[in-house]
């Protein structure tokens, strides 16, 4: 009798050293500061929005990707409420996708204010508020931290710099940046969805449009200026855009 006792502890001593053993290693999960649901409730209004079990999907998003993509001070101090911002950005678009990861993306530069395209931020063109990375900078995004705050503080307009970007990050997850989602929109609406871009930004250099002029750069802008509007102000766009808005619908939120 005695002996089965030793064989089974003997068995379960060797089950938990292996478990031990080769126990998955965890990434460093984030540590959300003690205070973030008071910063999101305070300055997202997308978050302030949803109910408790909603808030609760949202904090786990927010977390995740905080833990996968690093934020890295340019020149600028990085507080806890940016970093609760630019992952705010990063969920806002994606909350009704729930697997989606930002596979392409590593990194947040955060710059103070405006930069150029050299990444720069001294010198003539201080005009960029935002940028995706390309090349050597490829799977980086730089932000100035004027606009990422500039975006949420602000609770009446329709811009925000941040989410802009972030819209950038999932036009080009398929393959190419030209304004269309093709892993979110059915290709069925492919067509649909260009003809409508284009739409919008002839009725923007017509001066018919309350679209920020941006949009009228390209489709890939186009596409990310009205992600801003629609995810800033849902209500006014869903009644002065309601054709876009069903789009918007069908990339953002069906499923
Ligand atoms: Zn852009």
């Amino acid at each position: 009798m005695e002996t089965v006792f030793q064989i089974l502890f003997v068995l379960v001593l060797i089950i938990v050293i292996i478990l031990a053993v080769f126990k998955p290693r965890q990434s460093a999960t984030f540590a959300l500061p003690d205070n973030y649901q008071e910063l999101l409730n305070d300055y997202v209004t997308f978050y302030s929005n949803l109910d408790e079990q909603g808030k609760k999907v949202f904090d786990d998003r927010l977390q995740k990707f905080l833990s996968a993509v690093k934020i890295t001070e340019a020149n600028a101090e990085v507080e806890d409420l940016d970093r609760i911002l630019i992952g705010a950005a990063a969920i806002i678009p994606v909350y009704f996708i729930s697997d989606w990861e930002y596979v392409n993306l590593r990194e947040v530069l955060v710059y103070p204010g405006n930069f150029n395209q050299d990444y720069e931020q001294h010198g003539n063109e201080r005009m960029i508020s935002g940028m995706v990375g390309t090349g050597s900078m490829e799977n980086v995004m730089i932000l100035s931290k004027w606009e990422l705050r500039q975006g949420f503080i602000n609770g009446t307009s329709n811009h925000n710099t941040a989410i802009h970007e972030f819209v950038h990050l999932i036009d080009k997850m398929d393959g190419t940046l030209d304004g269309v989602p093709e892993l979110l929109l059915e290709r069925k609406y492919v067509a649909q969805w260009k003809q409508l871009l284009e739409a919008t930004m002839q009725s923007i250099r017509q001066g018919r449009s309350d679209i920020d002029a941006y949009g009228a750069t390209s489709p890939v802008e186009c596409f990310a200026v009205l992600a801003e509007y629609y995810f800033e102000q849902p209500e006014a766009f869903r009644s002065s855009h309601p054709e876009l808005a069903g789009m918007m619908q069908r990339i953002f939120v069906r499923r």
